[in-house]
């Protein structure tokens, strides 16, 4: 699916319709000093028991996919809920 990277929709904050900016949110990088990722890589991954379960197979054939939209009024930034589809494409 294509999508235009300018559309007009309702904004919350400036509460009217604005144009958008579209763009497609990606997974943030991963932080190797949070705590979890530091207690998952000591705890969970080593020694006697490491690993506890085995790598799971996709099941799933899509992603959910989520579009952020920022208006170019006030520059506040609304995530659309995600939808599964295979491939989605912010066009001009
Ligand atoms: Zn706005």
């Amino acid at each position: 699916m294509k999508i235009p990277d300018k559309i007009n929709t309702y904004c919350p904050k400036c509460r009217q319709y604005t144009e958008h900016s579209v763009s497609l949110l990606k997974t943030g990088r991963r932080r190797k000093m949070a705590a979890g990722e530091r207690h998952h890589e000591r705890v969970d991954r080593h020694g006697y028991g490491g690993q506890k379960a085995p790598l799971a197979k996709p099941v799933k054939t899509t992603k959910k996919q989520t579009l952020k939209l920022k208006c170019s009024k006030c520059g506040y930034v609304v995530q659309k809920k995600g939808i599964r589809i295979k491939k989605l494409e912010v066009v001009r």
